[in-house]
């Protein structure tokens, strides 16, 4: 019988009735279990949220064909690796954009508008100081946004913000200025949107290309009155560059919700700055009431795709050959 396996089952997601069910159906089974259990060895379908699978995992996994990420970021496996050893990967592509979409869109006019910090000076009594915060609080409309990645989330954005009058660039290098152009957007280079936004918002997935995109080089290029927003991955920014950035106030803030290490470690200086500075959320860009539902169907959708002998319909490595052969999604 087939095996259907979550090595990592997370609490939230409990009790993956939406997954049994279509394993039954299937005539599959439905193991979940921790991520030393010996059968993650003999699971042809894998179902992961949070477990990193190197090349040398990777290459232990002998009988399986697919592994599913509970998400859209597949930075936690190995795509080369997988590609190589004729495992296809694919994620939840869908269920959160909404989500990331209106927190980013949440941090960008928080940052711009002061309200945490704001919210932190009425609670302590500075209500007349805190009127005095003008200078820090531009008209948005005066403002210029840059958006990193014009994807899913990164297309959303830009639909949220368009109407309170930004100037917006855009930045990605997988598509052409026309393309961008057509999306309403300013098509810029990498250096141009750097120097050029007020605030720059990140949109791209964690890959060898995208690590460290924001280093030190990319931050010196930013006006000291800058912004930076990061709704990406932790990795996507040198946390060591922006923290010395902040500190020599050579870039006014950050809006943070997602870090190198999550949960920070008590002494990141990056806890220490002021609200008007720093903001950050606990990498919850994705939460919301509904989005469990979506993101059980959309896995569901994937591993029964593969059991029907079709590619799931969201492949992250789409060059690879499958164990088995299998038909293109629906057909
Ligand atoms: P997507 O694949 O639809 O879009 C990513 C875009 O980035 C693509 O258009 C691609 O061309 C572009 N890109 C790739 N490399 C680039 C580069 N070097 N410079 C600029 N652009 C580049 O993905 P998406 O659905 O928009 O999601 C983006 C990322 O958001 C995910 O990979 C994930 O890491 C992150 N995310 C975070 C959360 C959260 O909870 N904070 C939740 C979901 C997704």
């Amino acid at each position: 019988m087939t095996t259907v396996y979550i090595p990592d089952p997370v609490e939230s997601l409990m009790p993956f009735a939406t997954e049994r069910a279509a394993a039954e159906a299937a005539g599959a089974e439905l193991l979940l279990g921790d991520e030393h259990n010996p059968t993650i060895r003999d699971a042809e379908v894998i179902l992961t949220t949070w477990i990193r699978f190197p090349p040398e995992e990777i290459r232990k996994l002998e009988r399986c064909r697919l592994i599913v990420r509970y998400g859209i970021g597949v930075d936690t496996i190995d795509l080369d690796a997988a590609t190589e050893c004729g495992i296809v990967v694919a994620n939840a592509p869908n269920h959160c954009v909404a989500e990331v979409a209106d927190h980013s869109a949440a941090l960008i006019l928080s940052a711009l508008r002061c309200v945490p910090w704001l919210n932190e000076q009425v609670r302590a009594g500075n209500w007349r100081a805190a009127q005095r915060a003008e200078k820090r609080m531009p008209r948005l409309s005066s403002q210029t946004l840059g958006l990193i990645g014009l994807g899913k989330i990164g297309r959303q954005v830009l639909k949220r913000m368009a109407p309170f009058g930004f100037r917006i660039m855009g930045y990605d290098p997988y598509l052409s200025a026309e393309a961008i152009r057509a999306l309403g957007v300013e098509p810029a280079t990498f250096e141009q949107l750097l120097r050029e936004a007020d605030t720059v918002s990140l949109h791209v997935p964690l890959m060898p290309t995208t690590r460290h995109l924001i280093n030190a080089e990319a931050l010196a290029l930013m006006k000291p009155t800058a912004t930076l927003i990061n709704t990406s991955r932790g990795g996507v920014v040198d946390e060591a560059a922006l923290i010395q950035a902040l500190q020599e106030d050579r870039l006014l803030g950050a809006a943070l919700d997602v870090l190198q290490q999550e949960p920070p470690a008590a002494d990141n200086p990056l806890l220490s700055f002021d609200p008007l500075r720093v903001i950050l959320t606990p990498h919850a860009a994705a939460s919301s009431d509904e989005v469990l539902g979506d993101l059980h169907a959309e896995v569901t959708t994937a591993f029964r795709a593969l059991l029907a002998g079709q590619l799931p319909p969201s492949v992250m490595n789409p060059t690879v050959r499958p164990k088995q052969p299998l038909r293109p999604y629906g057909g």
